[in-house]
């Protein structure tokens, strides 16, 4: 997997990208990582990139043709290497919302471009030209896209194949079949005098797995109502609802 980040912040990306997991996996060459400074290709003599926008209002408009240059180096370094044009993806509260599933989509890719946009946004006419979407982390607005990229990528990167040593985490997280992931617990076996559930030190793996997919039925209808509504029930989903009192109403 291969990221491009077009930004005013470089330093940002690289340095939350730094760390834990996201870190070793671009040690290990299963991400590759670049930023690329869109104030480089700023048109004049005081690496100027934004200006006041057309029809006045308050804050400052990133200029199409900086943004422009650094997509097309981009691009054309992906395309000299033998790969195909990158998606690209604006950072942007007025984007879908990002989600998993739009992760494990994402995650196929070879090349990713996130577009990182600052002050009052960009200007639309170079959005028009080279976006293929545009992606919001959630319903707030931030000060810069950059924050909201390290979100994406790191949501992406654990779905790479390699980079969570233990690849079946991932098939279990929370989200996957529209659930909540189960609890879990670690030593020792009691802290402050809770215990850590008998079922999970029996060693009886086919009880530790129906204890689990129930813990992520509960959590998900109390938690999370309006995923479980989309759950697709196994049947033995059912027999262990038809067991649990919590579950009469969806019996
Ligand atoms: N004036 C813009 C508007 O009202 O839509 C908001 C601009 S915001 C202050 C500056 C930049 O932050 C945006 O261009 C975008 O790249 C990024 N940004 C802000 N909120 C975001 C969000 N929820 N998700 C993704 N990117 C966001």
């Amino acid at each position: 997997m291969h990221y491009h980040v077009l930004t005013l912040f470089p330093e940002m990306i690289e340095q939350a990208m730094s760390h834990s997991i996201t870190g070793r996996a671009q040690k290990n060459e299963q991400i590759v990582l670049e930023t690329t400074n869109i104030r480089d290709f700023s048109q004049n003599k005081f690496m100027k990139v934004d200006d006041y926008p057309y029809g006045g209002g308050a804050g400052m408009v990133m200029e199409a043709e900086p943004v422009y240059l650094s997509y097309e180096k981009v691009v054309k370094e992906v395309m000299a290497a033998g790969r195909k044009k990158p998606k690209v993806l604006f950072m942007s509260p007025q984007g879908k919302t990002f989600h998993q599933e739009m992760a494990i989509e994402l995650a196929k890719e070879e090349d990713l471009v996130f577009l990182c946009g600052h002050y009052e946004g960009i200007d639309e006419r170079v959005l028009e030209e080279i976006v293929d979407e545009q992606i919001s982390i959630g319903d707030y607005v931030l000060t810069g896209g950059e924050i909201a990229a390290v979100v994406m990528m790191d949501a992406i990167s654990r779905l790479v194949p390699g980079v969570l040593h233990n690849d079946v985490s991932a098939i279990t997280d929370t989200f996957t079949d529209n659930l909540l992931e189960y609890p879990q617990y670690t030593r020792p076996v009691e802290w402050r005098g809770k215990r850590v559930p008998d079922v999970l030190m029996s060693g009886h793996h086919a009880n530790i797995e129906k204890w689990r997919r129930e813990q992520s039925l509960l959590r998900t209808k109390n938690q999370r109502p309006d995923l479980f509504e989309k759950v697709e029930f196994t049947k033995d989903d059912m027999k262990i609802m038809k067991k649990n009192l919590a579950f009469q109403d969806e019996i």
